[in-house]
């Protein structure tokens, strides 16, 4: 006999949105996550991350903003659109564990992290957050940059897409000049592509080094997202040649 299925009443929606307080999360813990969002250069990840504080915020919870590479006395995670928020400088010395732990300490909530500039985590650290996801209940928000200008992933980048719960690649904003979406970071040094040297770090964020005065100039370095077509020949724009290209005289 086939039992009559009586119809189910879902849930009210203020109850799935509401978000328990730290002591209830710890009796019922529900489920944390390590979500990790990664692009290019100018994508909109800072923006995004902000965005994801505030709505964080908004249901009455609390977080730290955590950033690497600001080279700045006041740190904080900026976007092009305007906002910013005061952020927790690390480096790759800092336990993110201990971090939290000592946050708690001193009597704060920590209910969730929001991690910027990602790519420069080391693998050890990514690992610390995996940690604080599943043993402490934190939520956890990646946010950085897939590859460097060698077109080769990070290694904080390769560790977050490795154990991360959830990977979202963001591509909102950014264009190579042929209008096909930006997909590599080129750097350019003194108007040339490059393609080996160090990864330097340098915050997706910041401007380029001005050239120095004194002694000599030095070489002029940036960024330029390009799509994977245009990566591969070095063309930077439609007036020069790539590698292997005659140029016109
Ligand atoms: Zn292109």
């Amino acid at each position: 006999m086939i039992p009559v299925e009586s119809p189910t009443t879902p849930p009210p929606l203020s109850e799935l949105e509401s978000v328990p307080a730290s002591g209830d999360r710890r009796r019922h813990p529900a489920p944390a996550h390590l979500r990790f969002f990664h692009g290019p250069m100018d994508c909109g990840k800072s923006t995004l991350a902000l965005q994801v504080d505030h709505n964080q915020q908004r249901q009455g919870r609390h977080g730290v903003l955590l950033t690497q590479g600001d080279r700045s006395a006041a740190p904080q995670i900026s976007s092009r659109v305007g906002l910013s928020r005061a952020a927790v400088e690390v480096d790759a010395d800092t336990d993110l564990q201990l971090l939290v732990r000592d946050r708690w300490a001193e009597g704060h909530r920590v209910d969730y992290l929001i991690v910027d500039e990602a790519q420069f985590l080391t693998a050890a650290q990514v690992d610390q957050l995996a940690s604080l996801v599943d043993d402490w209940h934190v939520d956890v928000y990646a946010f950085g940059l897939t590859t460097d200008f060698r077109a080769r992933l990070f290694p904080g980048t390769q560790r977050l897409l490795e154990v991360a719960d959830d990977v979202q690649r963001v591509q909102v904003e950014v264009l190579c000049w042929c209008g096909l979406p930006g997909l590599l970071n080129a750097r350019v040094v003194d108007g040339a592509m490059v393609r080996s040297g160090e990864t330097v770090v340098v915050a997706d964020t910041a401007p380029a080094d001005p050239p120095t005065a004194a002694e000599g100039r030095s070489p002029t370095v940036r960024y330029q997202v390009l799509c994977r077509r245009h990566y591969v020949r070095g063309q930077l724009d439609p007036t020069t040649a790539g590698p292997g290209q005659l140029a016109l005289p």
